[in-house]
């Protein structure tokens, strides 16, 4: 094993658990990299009294002294950058290239942190004669966060820096495929200075995810995961009164109008569907080519066909995605759609046993194929045929998901008008991975996301936190009227 077993994180330190271990597998090679506890509500419950003792102290020093720790973790961040990047894709199997974007995000999260202070400064107001109401922004208490396996980095970033920053005390479960990163940022947020108890990891599966639903020391819970398992966390843990943004998977359609600039659509598709293994929630699953685009779909398929597995594409997660992903392709061609360039049993030489699926154009898909409707999570495009824009845009309308969707054209009002009516949280126009930067923030909508607000940016502050109303009189000579 390249990564000793790992323990959970209590009050600051590593605490081993009396729980059964799990494998965790390196897609890359498909080997044994490490092991993994998988906890239940007593280990949660170890957590949650660790952070409510710390908690009262961090929630009460003044929010510019508890950014400081967000400055010095983004220099920790970049300092570390390529080290972080190479354990991302350790555990998770993307190419380098695509790790080190993935630390750089955690940075730009960690950089919005620090502005906390400039956005959170509350209101004043003489609301009467002699009567002042004020508004402070407070932190909620003790939080929880879960996380996916397809950004080991980069999703519990999203909210480590904010939720903290803002002066709550965390609890994060991170991917049991993925356990190794949150462990290493754990580390460190220790060495910027983040006191003891204030993050605290338990890792597991579904145990831990539901004794987090339901232990009430927890105010509120944060999810991003599948759509399955975003509905499941939700309605338990609003069930059990808590606040709660769960963030679920996603069916991202490309609107493609003939009169898209070839080369540019063509290399951002291709780009958009197999970046990541195409296991991101931003990936480009589905391209509605509006009649008269063949030249861009024959141009798409010399763009993919140039993606080399093992070189600039990276390995799915596991054996079961693989054989999942391939299954997806095998029952389209099935049912009549038509290989374009064809992914299926692919080899990386010196990495044999990897779990690498290629690139994969899928045309002629029909609205009622599981590749149309489902998320595949894997580096292939279906390609629907529209007959019209009007025609697109029901296609993708009729999606239950709402993450993403884009728009390629040259003219400027179809773009408006395909941007205004898509039912996605997150719009591209000429643009495959239309991910908002700090400080816009990210969610989508429909079966894309369960609860208010987005996870990262402005929209975050509002979950994170809870406004106290304070109204004051000092002076009795001030003249009075009704609300004095
Ligand atoms: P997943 O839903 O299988 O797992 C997410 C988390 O839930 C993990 O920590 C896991 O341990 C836990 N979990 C799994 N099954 C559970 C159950 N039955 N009960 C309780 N907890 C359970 O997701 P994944 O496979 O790790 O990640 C991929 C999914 O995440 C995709 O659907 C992808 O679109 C989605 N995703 C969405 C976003 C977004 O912003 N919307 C971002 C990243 C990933």
């Amino acid at each position: 094993m390249k990564f000793p077993p790992l323990s959970n994180i209590i009050g600051g330190q590593r605490v081993a658990a009396d729980v059964p271990m799990m494998d965790v597998y390196g897609p890359l090679n498909g080997d044994v990299i490490s092991q993994v506890p998988l906890s239940g509500m007593a280990e949660v419950d170890a957590a949650v009294k660790a952070a409510k003792a710390a908690w009262p102290a961090w929630a009460a020093l003044p929010i510019k002294e508890r950014v400081q720790v967000f400055y010095r973790y983004k220099t920790l961040l970049e300092k570390h950058k390529d080290e972080l990047a190479r354990l991302v894709q350790e555990e998770n199997g993307k190419i380098f290239s695509e790790a080190v974007a993935e630390v750089a995000k955690s940075i730009e999260v960690a950089e919005f942190a620090c502005a906390l202070p400039q956005l959170t400064s509350g209101e004043v107001q003489e609301v009467s004669r002699g009567v002042e109401c004020r508004s402070d922004v407070k932190p909620l208490g003790v939080v929880a966060c879960i996380t996916p396996f397809n950004f080991p980095n980069m999703v519990p970033n999203w909210t480590i820096p904010n939720a903290i920053g803002l002066g709550n005390a965390m609890i994060l479960k991170p991917s049991e495929l993925v356990p190794l990163s949150s462990m290493r940022l754990f580390d460190l947020l220790k060495e910027a200075g983040l006191p003891d108890g204030i993050l605290n990891i338990v890792h597991g599966g579904r145990d831990v995810v539901e004794a987090i639903c339901d232990h009430p020391g927890i105010a509120a819970v944060s999810f991003v995961g599948s759509t399955k398992v975003a509905k499941i966390v939700y309605a338990r843990a609003a069930g059990n009164h808590k606040r709660c943004l769960a963030l679920g998977g996603a069916k991202n359609h490309l609107i493609v109008l003939p009169d898209a600039h070839v080369a540019m659509t063509a290399s951002n598709v291709a780009a958009s569907m197999s970046g990541c293994a195409g296991q991101r929630c931003m990936a480009a699953s589905a391209m509605v080519a509006v009649a008269g685009s063949d030249h861009i779909i024959a141009e798409l398929c010399t763009e993919a066909r140039k993606i080399v597995p093992g070189d600039n594409l990276g390995a799915v997660i596991s054996a079961a995605a693989k054989e999942r992903i391939e299954g997806y392709i095998n029952d389209a061609e099935a049912a009549g759609a038509k290989v374009l360039v064809d992914g299926r049993g692919c080899k990386v030489a010196g990495h044999e046993d990897g779990y690498y699926v290629g690139p994969t154009v899928i045309d002629y898909v029909t609205p009622d194929m599981a590749i149309a409707r489902e998320e595949v999570f894997g580096p292939v495009l279906a390609i629907l045929r529209a007959d019209s824009v009007d025609h697109a845009l029901a296609i993708e309308q009729g999606s239950p998901y709402g993450n993403a969707a884009a728009v390629f054209t040259q003219s400027g009002g179809l773009a408006r008008y395909v941007a205004e009516k898509a039912s996605a949280g997150m719009i591209g126009i000429n643009i495959g991975v239309p991910v908002p930067r700090e400080p816009f923030s990210f969610g989508g909508w429909n079966d894309s996301k369960f609860g208010a607000g987005d996870i990262t940016g402005k929209s975050s502050i509002e979950f994170w936190t809870q406004l106290k109303k304070t109204t004051t009189k000092w002076n009795p000579e001030a003249q009075t009227n009704w609300m004095s």
